[in-house]
């Protein structure tokens, strides 16, 4: 599935970040923006859109899908679509005037050095970024004063007065990334390096709500530092509000109950977003397709859907549900899909149908399950003939997938990780049987490396998104009073 809007997804790419176009202050902004860095947007909410730099396409009208079950209901044409608030609009002084959007900008340019570069003393940074030394000065002071950065230890130059590097502080800022599934849920806490200090996923049936705050509570008691921010990553269409549930055919879940219900026990502001989009942008930025430019995921869990990367960023779509997959007419054409219809691809080769064609139970989690699973078609033709059937009709639907997309990799998430070969060999098959021109080259499919994880990391790379993109203040966000949704 797709997820993501524009807006929100438009995480800075790791592999690119920092040294972008240098923002140098004009006018009176400059030595004075401290000051503008402290003010907060008008509503605070809002920040993001307001805060954000013009992007191309961001004020497109987005039309959400109706929320009618099973998604049959006859949707809307685009033009009646719902207007998203607007983007980067700053009219007249105040918080989220210019000044503070270009001193946002500046300090993330800074963090992104940071975390990409590692520590550098501030004329390091200013040559880094191509910022006023004035300005990465009162930048870095600011973040001192939020505790983001520290000083280390003097080093000294050959020559000249000795430098001190400033470091990202480990720990000091965290981001939650919550995964809610079928059949098991996940948590994972990283730090504005993009380190991750935690990391747990836990089966759960029904009460997966429960077992999901139970782990996050967990996490946070061993890791209590301030939150940025949560975000839950869901097998569904999600709303370009992040927080309403579109459509899931997989859960009980619909409207913005779950992200309420969140907010409200965890106490800071939390968005959902789509599962395979936060599992993409992981793998793209801390797994399998790191340094890809173009990337296609693919989620093995219950449900199938697809993230797609591009330059390190997500590709929405018009509507942000780019990469619903998983109900592609592909594969058996009589086999029962949770969506209600027959013949999705996902019916084919989402877990559950795996599991009952070879006729074994569900384990704790999608990853253990195909260990077993594996483990039967190593002595088991029969198991292995079916696993077989997967693989070719996964090959089958990344045929027209990359026929559409062109990906130089895909990388396959969730269950098929443990499958490896047994369906990655009969995929390739199918593949270059389908590629319609022998100058086509079939993308490598690759292996995801953050397993079950890989879902709750987007999620919470997703939670420090817009400090890292400059669109909100650090401090307004680490005073989580100002944020948390209430439900
Ligand atoms: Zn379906």
């Amino acid at each position: 599935m797709g997820l993501g809007r524009g807006q929100h997804a438009q995480l800075p790419d790791p592999a690119r970040e920092g040294e972008g176009v240098p923002r140098r202050p004009r006018g009176p902004g400059g030595a004075r923006g401290r000051q503008a860095a402290r003010a907060r947007p008008a509503h605070p909410r809002r920040g993001r859109g307001l805060a954000g730099p013009p992007r191309v396409g961001a004020a497109r009208p987005r039309g959400p899908r109706p929320a009618g079950r099973r998604g049959r209901a006859p949707r809307p044409a685009r033009a009646r679509a719902p207007v998203r608030r607007p983007l980067s609009v700053t009219t007249g002084p105040g918080p989220s005037s210019g000044t503070g959007q270009l001193r946002r900008a500046n300090t993330a340019v800074v963090l992104q050095s940071l975390r990409r570069r590692g520590p550098a003393s501030r004329a390091e940074l200013a040559q880094r970024t191509g910022l006023a030394k004035a300005t990465v000065g009162a930048i870095v002071a600011d973040l001192e004063e939020a505790g983001a950065v520290v000083e280390e230890a003097p080093a000294q130059p050959a020559r000249g007065r000795p430098s001190r590097p400033v470091a990202l502080r480990p720990g000091a800022h965290l981001g939650l990334g919550l995964e809610l599934n079928v059949d098991y849920v996940s948590a994972v806490v990283v730090d504005l390096a993009g380190a991750v200090l935690a990391s747990e996923s836990r089966a759960a049936g029904e009460d997966r709500v429960e077992v999901l705050l139970a782990l996050a509570a967990e996490l946070r008691a061993t890791h209590p530092g301030p939150l940025l921010g949560a975000t839950v990553a869901v097998p569904a269409l999600v709303r370009d509000d992040d927080r309403t549930v579109a459509w899931a055919p997989n859960l009980p879940l619909h409207g913005d109950g779950l992200v309420a219900h969140l907010a409200a026990a965890l106490g800071c502001e939390v968005r959902v977003v789509n599962d395979a989009n936060c599992a993409a942008y992981a793998e793209a930025h801390h797994g399998a397709a790191r340094g890809v430019d173009h990337a296609l995921y693919l989620t093995g869990t219950v449900g199938i859907g697809a993230g797609i990367v591009v330059g390190g960023q997500l590709v929405q779509g018009a509507a942000g549900f780019a990469g619903e997959v998983g109900h592609m007419p592909v594969g058996d054409p009589t086999a029962p899909c949770g969506c209600g219809r027959r013949g999705c691809w996902e019916a084919s080769i989402g877990l559950h149908a795996v599991l009952e064609a070879v006729g074994m139970p569900e384990l704790d989690t999608p990853v253990t399950t195909a260990e077993a699973v594996a483990a039967r078609a190593a002595d088991d033709p029969a198991a292995r003939a079916t696993v077989e059937r997967v693989g070719r009709d996964l090959g089958l639907g990344l045929a027209i997938l990359s026929g559409v997309l062109d990906p130089a990799v895909v990388v396959l998430g969730g269950y098929f990780v443990p499958l490896g070969d047994l369906v990655l060999e009969p995929a390739r098959r199918v593949l270059d049987a389908r590629l319609a021109s022998e100058v086509q080259v079939r993308p490598e499919l690759r292996l995801g490396t953050l397993g079950l994880r890989a879902a709750a990391l987007g999620a919470a790379e997703q939670s420090l998104a817009r400090v890292l993109a400059g669109e909100a203040d650090l401090a307004d966000l680490g005073d989580l009073g100002d944020l948390a949704v209430r439900g």
